[in-house]
């Protein structure tokens, strides 16, 4: 199988396991879907929240120079106007005029320096025209020109526009950042690649605000922090892609991008800009609005306008990295001696939907039963956990494993203080082990004896 064959198989088991299992399901399916609209099921929802909340807990709760805050979706139209982005955010597009399909000319393939369309192969198209990719609403019951109103295609704008309340009401000192996770909707020509490009998506946004001279020192000083996030989250530094926007191709503004990609089974794409703005965003909003967005320095007395470097990474695009990263096949013998695949999300513990799966060696014991239903009273408040008693050991152990839970913990004979004959345990090492769980790592497979006791804190200290 070539390399393309074989990363196109890999996508599509992916997506296969994500809908079986309840990752993510196509929004509105019932109904035939929505073209670039998702929706995330019992597991993809657990996934994206600890994601969220640790990005959180490391860009706003562990530091002393960041707060956070949450935005409205839709803004007073004006903000579009000065952010630029009433003008000018736009993609080009073009038509095929044979199948009529509509794609990005800037993503056309290309053969012998000609265009054509993927989709039949014509290269009958139409000039490109700018396509504003912003959805419009109305606010009000008038859906006149003076109600008109925007989703917002970036959480970005509400940081800038609240940078004085923020700043008056934090007290903070410059450098200092503003921090947002919120949704984002673009009406993308062609939504593709599952959940890396939708029309509605979240967004995880950093706006740190600083003198100019340091701009370009804390862009290179954010690259290295987004860096050290994405291997705590389990993706390593060489799936990361760096890319130094030169000259030219940055936005005007702009005086260093980087673009972080991740080697996604269908090519390496991009899952955060790390952009040095200048005071291009404040300066717009002060000329626009006529308010004071300025910095007044208390030691040196002077005014300004700080300057901003912005981290913007994608919730649905990290997480869609955390599965692919995740997901791998493998060939294990079960107990009878036959070889079999196993397929296994190797999330890192913090990201893993579920912590610990927690099962009674058998569901018609009902001293095993109780004592598993205690041991998920005593982890639940803590994590999040999932008791199974139905089936055989061995394939609630793999039903864990899609998912990517990578402890599982079993109440048998011994923990209860019995031989599995049901005698008192005299004579076995049973007597010994009451009170005791096997637990079982999802990815060597070994298993390991530990006391109810400390079950809590052993599992606590490897999933934060
Ligand atoms: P692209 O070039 O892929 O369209 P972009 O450079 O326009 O992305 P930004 O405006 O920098 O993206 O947005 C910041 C982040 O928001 C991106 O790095 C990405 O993670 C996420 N993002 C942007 N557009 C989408 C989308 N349509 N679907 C999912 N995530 C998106």
């Amino acid at each position: 199988m070539s390399t393309i064959d074989s990363n196109t198989r890999r996508m599509e088991k992916i997506v296969s396991l994500c809908k079986r299992r309840g990752f993510i399901f196509q929004s509105s399916e019932i109904y035939g879907g929505l073209n670039g609209f998702w929706d995330y099921g019992p597991m993809g929802v657990e996934l994206k929240r600890n994601l969220k909340d640790f990005w959180w807990r490391r860009t706003v709760r562990e530091r002393d120079d960041m707060v956070g805050m949450d935005g409205s979706i839709i803004m007073n139209r004006a903000v579009w106007k000065a952010s630029g982005h009433e003008a000018t955010f736009s993609d080009p597009m073009v038509d095929c005029k044979s199948c009529k399909a509509r794609h990005r000319a800037d993503q056309l393939p290309e053969k012998g320096g000609a265009k054509y369309c993927p989709n039949c192969g014509s290269r009958e198209l139409t000039e490109p025209r700018d396509f504003n990719l912003m959805f419009k609403s109305h606010a009000g019951p008038l859906e006149t020109e003076d109600n008109l109103v925007y989703l917002r295609p970036e959480t970005a704008q509400a940081m800038f526009v609240n940078f004085r309340n923020v700043l008056d009401t934090s007290r903070k000192k410059l450098p200092f950042g503003i921090a947002q996770i919120g949704k984002a909707f673009r009406n993308e020509i062609n939504p593709r690649n599952y959940i890396f490009r939708s029309r509605e998506f979240e967004q995880m946004e950093i706006e740190y605000f600083c003198r100019a001279e340091d701009g370009l020192a804390l862009t290179d000083y954010w690259l290295e922090q987004r860096l050290r996030f994405y291997e705590d989250i389990g993706i390593p530094r060489e799936k990361i892609h760096i890319v130094d926007i030169p000259d030219g191709d940055r936005a005007f503004y702009s005086k260093k991008t980087y673009d972080l990609e991740y080697e996604f089974p269908f090519g390496v794409s991009e899952l955060e800009g790390i952009a040095y703005r200048t005071d291009y965003d404040l300066s717009a909003h002060i000329a626009a609005s006529g308010k004071p967005l300025d910095y007044f320095d208390e030691v040196t007395k002077e005014k300004f306008v700080p300057h901003v470097v912005e981290p913007s990474a994608g919730v649905d695009r990290t997480t869609l990295a955390l599965i692919c990263e995740a997901f791998a096949e493998e060939t294990v013998t079960d107990e009878k001696g036959n070889a079999e695949t196993r397929t296994v999300l190797r999330f890192h513990p913090r990201m893993a939907p579920i912590k610990a799966g927690i099962f009674p060696l058998l569901k018609n014991k009902p001293e095993l039963v109780a004592k598993a239903r205690e041991i998920v009273d005593l982890l639940r408040p803590h994590m999040m956990v999932q008791s199974d008693e139905s089936g055989a050991i061995g394939r609630r152990y793999r039903r864990q494993d899609e998912v990517g839970t990578p402890f599982c913990v079993t109440v048998d004979f011994a923990t209860i203080g019995e031989s599995e004959r049901g005698e008192e345990g005299q004579g076995s090492n049973a007597s010994g082990q009451l009170d005791t769980v096997t637990l079982r790592h999802r990815d060597s497979m070994q298993q390991e004896r530990i006391a109810i006791a400390d079950l809590r804190d052993w599992l606590l200290e490897r999933i934060r």
